[in-house]
């Protein structure tokens, strides 16, 4: 049955033909379009060197390092790149060498000529080839040997270095191959006097070395064969091949850069070419890389290509299938596929594509419409013109047409039903076939349209029926409608699904999106554009193994979950993620065929099937899974603190007021870079990780000062987020008020500040207290003082300082009181200065006033303590003598007349002289109120009588 037979498909890698191609060059921002080197550093970045400096890239865009201060290269042509797990070394034109590790240039002295590759072997030390002057090695910045011509070295150009498993460094020179141990060079014989330009060790641990004359292998030194290595020519047919780059991929297969003839690729699918027909930028290859996700980069001298494997292949008439145009696929359980094509029936086992060939009248072979698996081991095809075929072991076995009683001859879906009855669906009605006869249903029977494109059968035996509008479910022999302009005026049912492990719904694809019905109330629901798909009109759902529901649709193929579906549906959810593969993805063309069935099949291994208008498409979702199980490194590219580029290793502490970030940050994935999705997380201000899709950039504004890390994780879609994070700590320094302790300290500060200022106010209060009482008392006290004075003052003569006349009354009384009291004789006197008013006149009133002061104190001086002297107004005093008679007083007074009469009183007045006249008399103490009078008569007499003398008052009653 199988005719022709094909080369296998879908083992671990497929032809070279079926790689997806990418394209980079001088317009996607390279400096150069000649790639000299290529590497991938432990970060994930990938390297390109060119003449025009060094670009690092990150799947968005290309950074280019060239000669001057940041690299310290002394020329923008580089010419190596050695990834060595300490970074990058970054060597080439005027002998220029700089390490790059950590976001970081460490320039190295500069060798005498242009390097064309650098070496570290497993001592650390650093083998430089030049271009015209041997090979150099250095010891970290010291040169510890050289090797040129003088030692054995065939041309001072140098190519290629590579150190083999024994621990021999094999160098290509521009005159052949040699070998170095020890410090001797050996040259190789058998490879010729030709630049050697590659050398690789492969993974049995083989040199091989490519020349400008073909491919040559040394084996691995055995103990037979002793020191000397062994070198052979290896692929023969390559003689003539001028080979200027080699790789070995990871499954084992080699890739050969020729210098003008393309790339060439040795695998199981033998030796396969590839050259500017195919799609290489340019026929001279410089440089191969396969990176961490296992595509393969091709530097050429006319740009850059990258070659991987696509999530799709495609499988079209250049692989041996019948047909372009596939309608239908269906997916055997003998394990195999079969294809509907508009070219006949194509057979796809064990990786072979087949053709079964099938003549129908008129030499043709049929277009095919539909198919089915007979539940007896026949296939059924529906063909668009010939009726309904049974097919059994290759071979067919019957043919139905209209006038066998079939509905059209435009067989678009066949259900071989579990109940062993066949249900066919046609152009012009669904027809039965039972018992060998048709039976055939329109929309006079009830059907909502005659154009029946599906059949699908529920697990409780209902046929569902696609048509033109809407769908049917056919139950017992009744036909019960299903309208679905309900929803968004959907009228096709393109398709249909039922999960095996959940029979409560049917999904339906129309022409206007996912519907999904439910049994228990017939309602339907659906998930379409409005929940974020981008293609409305899908046609045949598949659902992997993965839970991942597959919608084939004229624009592509829509990836998404089930699970994610019913929530849309239960409206739980209002957006579903999806994925759209097309042609970036492997497939052929886009446009993937609907309208009869199955239009996608899910097969025994887990694989996707699509009829295309190019060909079938394949996918496996779980090798999509391992496609991007590789970690998908991530890294912090640059960082903005408020506006401004800032410098940064794994920590960074930041100036107070340093509140706005900006960080942008590249997931390393090169497959499809522009689906990688992102999520931070910084510690100490978000609660969670936040989800950024594919927004490759964080900003925070308003950031309060504190500890923060910054964390990003990277995934492509439908993957786990990667465990490769990358992380950032940040310290931001707070303004003095922002510290905490600012604020603990001002409220301590505060709260002491009240204190203080309590006691202050208390001790004020207190103090003002003391002194109001000491202002008090001393109030009181001068009060009291100057109640006293001026009681004295009122009591008190003031120039004399004897008592006043008021004085004397109240003593006059208390000595009367008193004198009755005891009996004892009281006497009073009064006492007139004489001829006073001459003194005033002959001197002055002050000497007057000096004068009366002079008597007064004579008067206190000759009076006894009993006795007060009063002054009684003017130059008129008073004696109050008790306990005296009248003949005591009279001496008494005579005593201080004398007194008087004798005082020297120049000190007063020159040529002054006092005499004072007195009054005298005894108190009656019965009737003193006339004792002043008394006293003055007697007064008034000594006047008269002369001045200067006592007269004393006679009372009648004494004298009597
Ligand atoms: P006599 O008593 O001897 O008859 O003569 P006299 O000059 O003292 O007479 P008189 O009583 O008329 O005058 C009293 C004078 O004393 C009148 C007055 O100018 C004077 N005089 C009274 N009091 C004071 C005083 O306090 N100081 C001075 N300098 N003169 C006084
Ligand atoms: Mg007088
Ligand atoms: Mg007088």
């Amino acid at each position: 049955m199988l005719l022709m037979c094909c080369p296998p498909l879908w083992a671990a890698q497929a032809p070279l033909a079926h790689f997806y191609q990418d394209h980079w060059s001088t317009r996607d921002g390279l400096p150069h379009n000649s790639i000299n080197a290529m590497a991938q550093t432990e970060e994930g970045y990938l390297w390109f060197a060119s003449w025009e400096g060094v670009s690092r890239y990150n799947g968005q865009a290309f950074r280019v390092f060239s000669r001057g201060e940041e690299t310290g290269l002394p020329d923008s042509g580089i010419r190596s790149l050695v990834s060595d797990g300490q970074g990058l070394l970054v060597a080439g034109a005027r002998g220029g060498l700089s390490r790059y590790q950590h976001q970081g240039w460490a320039p190295q002295p500069d060798a005498p000529a242009m390097i064309n590759h650098v070496l570290r072997d497993r001592n650390d030390r650093l083998w430089l080839a030049t271009q015209d002057d041997g090979i150099y090695v250095r010891d970290g910045e010291l040169t510890v040997a050289h090797y040129g011509e003088e030692d054995g070295l065939p041309g001072a150009g140098v190519y290629r270095l590579l150190q083999d498993d024994s621990g021999r460094i094999w160098a290509g020179t521009a005159q052949g191959l040699v070998w170095i141990d020890e410090g001797q060079i050996h040259p190789v014989s058998s490879v010729p006097a030709v630049p050697v330009l590659a050398l690789l060790r492969d993974n049995r641990g083989r040199v091989l070395i490519g020349s400008e004359r073909g491919m040559y292998v040394a084996e691995p030194a055995t103990e037979s064969s002793g020191k000397q290595p062994e070198v052979r020519t290896l692929y023969p047919e390559l003689a003539g091949e001028s080979i200027s780059s080699l790789l070995q991929d990871d499954a084992g297969d080699l890739w050969l850069g020729t210098i003008d003839r393309g790339l060439i690729r040795i695998s199981r699918f033998g030796m396969e070419r590839m050259g500017l027909a195919e799609g290489l930028p340019d026929q001279r290859v410089v440089s191969l890389l396969q990176d961490a996700e296992h595509s393969i980069w091709v530097g050429t001298n006319g740009g850059l290509m990258r070659l991987r494997d696509a999530p799709f292949s495609s499988y079209t008439e250049q692989d041996g299938l019948v047909g372009d145009y596939v309608r239908t696929v269906l997916a055997h359980s003998d394990g195999s596929l079969w294809v509907g094509t508009s070219n006949g029936l194509g057979h796809i086992r064990e990786q072979q594509i087949g053709t079964l060939p099938l003549t129908m009248p008129g030499g043709l072979a049929p277009s095919v419409l539909s198919l089915a698996e007979g539940n007896t081991g026949e296939l059924w095809v529906g063909t668009y013109t010939h009726g309904l075929l049974r097919l059994m072991n290759g071979d067919m076995t019957a043919r139905y047409e209209r006038e066998q009683g079939l509905a059209a001859n435009e067989v678009r879906a066949i259900l071989p039903a579990s109940d062993g009855r066949l249900w066919v669906g046609t152009s012009e009605g669904l027809s039965l076939f039972e018992q060998g006869r048709f039976r055939t249903f329109t929309q006079q029977d009830g059907l909502p349209g005659s154009f029946v494109m599906n059949l699908f059968e529920a697990s409780n035996g209902d046929i569902w029926v696609g048509t033109g509008v809407g769908a049917a479910i056919v139950r017992q022999g009744r036909i019960i409608p299903v309208y679905l302009n309900s929803q968004d005026n959907a009228e096709y049912a393109f398709g249909f699904y039922q999960d095996p492990e959940d029979d409560r719904y049917v999904w339906l694809a129309t022409d206007r999106g996912l519907l999904r019905y439910r049994y228990a109330d017939g309602s339907l629901a659906s998930v379409g554009k409005k929940h974020g798909l981008p293609i409305e009109k899908m046609f045949q759902p598949v659902v992997d193994h993965l839970g991942g529901m597959w919608l084939t649709t004229n624009r592509g193929v829509i990836r998404i979950s089930l699970a994610q579906a019913h929530q849309v549906a239960d409206g739980t959810r209002s957006k579903i993620d999806f994925e759209l593969f097309g042609e970036g993805d492997g497939m052929v063309s886009s446009q993937a065929n609907g309208g009869s069935g199955p239009a996608a099949t899910l097969a025994n291994d887990g694989s996707v099937w699509i009829a295309t208008a190019r060909g079938v498409a394949r996918t496996q979702p779980r090798r999509l899974v391992e496609f991007s199980d590789n970690e998908l490194p991530v890294v912090l590219e640059s960082l903005e603190v408020n506006g401004k580029v800032v410098d940064f290793q794994e920590s960074l502490s930041l100036a107070p007021g340093s509140n706005r970030l900006l960080l942008h940050f590249a997931g390393l994935g090169f497959v499809t870079p522009e689906r990688i999705q992102y999520r931070t997380l910084l510690q100490g201000f978000d609660q969670d990780w936040v989800e950024r899709g594919r927004q490759h950039l964080a900003e925070y504004t308003n950031l309060p000062p504190g500890d923060y890390v910054f964390r990003v994780t990277a995934a492509y879609p439908y993957d786990d987020w990667s465990e490769q994070e990358a992380s950032l700590t940040l310290t931001i320094a707070p303004f003095v008020w922002q510290r905490p302790l600012f604020w603990v300290g001002v409220g301590s500060l505060a709260l002491l500040g009240l204190w203080l200022l309590m006691r202050l106010r208390v001790r004020l209060l207190k103090s003002r207290a003391v002194e109001l009482q000491r202002q008090v008392a001393e109030k009181t006290d001068e009060l009291r003082r100057q109640a006293l004075a001026f009681e004295r003052q009122a009591r008190e003569d003031k120039l004399t300082g004897l008592p006043n006349r008021r004085a004397f009354d109240e003593a006059l009384f208390d000595a009367l009181a008193r004198a009755r009291r005891s009996g004892q004789p009281l006497s009073l006197a009064i006492v007139d200065i004489d001829h006073f008013k001459r003194v005033n006149d002959t001197w002055s009133h002050a000497v007057g006033d000096e004068a009366i002061k002079l008597i007064a104190d004579i008067l206190q001086q000759q009076l006894r303590v009993t006795d007060t002297p009063a002054r009684w107004g003017g130059e008129e005093f008073t004696l109050l003598l008790p306990d005296t008679d009248a003949a005591d007083a009279f001496t008494l007074c005579e005593r201080v007349r004398l007194a008087i009469a004798e005082c020297d009183c120049r000190h007063i007045a020159p040529g002054l002289s006092l005499t004072v006249s007195m009054g005298l008399v005894q108190a009656d103490l019965f009737a003193e109120e006339k004792l002043l009078s008394q006293a003055d008569k007697a007064l008034y007499q000594a006047k008269n009588q002369g001045r200067n003398q006592v007269v004393v008052f006679q009372h009648k009653s004494i004298k009597a």
